[in-house]
């Protein structure tokens, strides 16, 4: 089964993709980890992301698609994937689906979650990142047992992400509605789409998920 979660920056794509990939034995795909990834490791595409990210704007296209497509190919995502963060522009979609089709596999589900604007810089002011596994949590909302430790990896070091000050985060969410929400019309045209609530308990938005990709 191929799915993307769907949804701003902020939306809880990261919190809910865990339990889903589990629930469906599939590997998560976030383009926002894999970029995170290649800044901490200070290669040439960090380094080129680096500037996009940072002011709250999307990486190119072509950059995004070759490293999703390379991504894709390898064995573990053949009997399917859970796409995080892609797509995020109309023509980021149109490629994954020519590429779907002349590989054979097929887009089963685009779960997208909507939470109001408000809600989502409360999310991401408050969002602590692990630096070395990318979980995230939040101070009030879902915080690590342990201050400062990562429940899933024991690291020490979990931080704010620099692209999640205010002011970024107003930038995200802006080019969110510019360049990626047509993208969720461009889904329901298909009759991919399912919104699914995202406000409330983690676990209210898992089962609404779940219930979602059965129905
Ligand atoms: P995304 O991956 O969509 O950018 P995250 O999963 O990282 O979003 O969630 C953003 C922030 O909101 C994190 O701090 C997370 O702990 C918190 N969060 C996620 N889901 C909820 C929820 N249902 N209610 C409140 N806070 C949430
Ligand atoms: P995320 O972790 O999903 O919030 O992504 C962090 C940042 O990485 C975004 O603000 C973009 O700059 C970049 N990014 C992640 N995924 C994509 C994508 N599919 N297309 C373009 N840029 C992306």
């Amino acid at each position: 089964m191929n799915i993307i979660l769907f949804g701003p920056p902020g939306a809880g794509k990261g919190t809910q993709a865990s339990a889903l990939c589990e629930a469906y034995s599939m590997p998560q795909v976030a383009t926002g980890d894999i970029f995170r990834a290649h800044l901490k490791n200070n290669t040439e595409l960090g380094q080129l992301a680096r500037g996009y990210m940072n002011n709250g704007q999307l990486v190119p296209d072509e950059v995004v698609w070759k490293l999703v497509e390379s991504r894709l190919s390898e064995p573990d995502c053949a009997g399917g994937v859970l796409l995080d963060g892609f797509p995020r522009t109309v023509n980021q979609a149109e490629l994954m689906l020519g590429w779907f089709k002349s590989t054979g596999r097929e887009l089963n589900r685009v779960l997208a979650l909507i939470v109001p604007d408000e809600e989502l810089v409360v999310r991401l002011a408050g969002r602590r990142t692990c630096l070395d596994c990318q979980a995230t949590y939040h101070v009030q909302n879902n915080p690590p047992a342990v201050e400062g430790v990562c429940d899933r990896c024991g690291s020490t070091r979990v931080v704010q992400r620099e692209d999640d000050s205010e002011e970024t985060v107003r930038l995200r969410i802006a080019t969110y509605h510019r360049e990626t929400s047509p993208v969720l019309a461009f889904f329901k045209e298909q009759g991919l789409a399912s919104e699914v609530e995202g406000l409330g308990e983690i676990s209210d938005v898992a089962a609404r998920l779940r219930q979602a990709l059965q129905g």
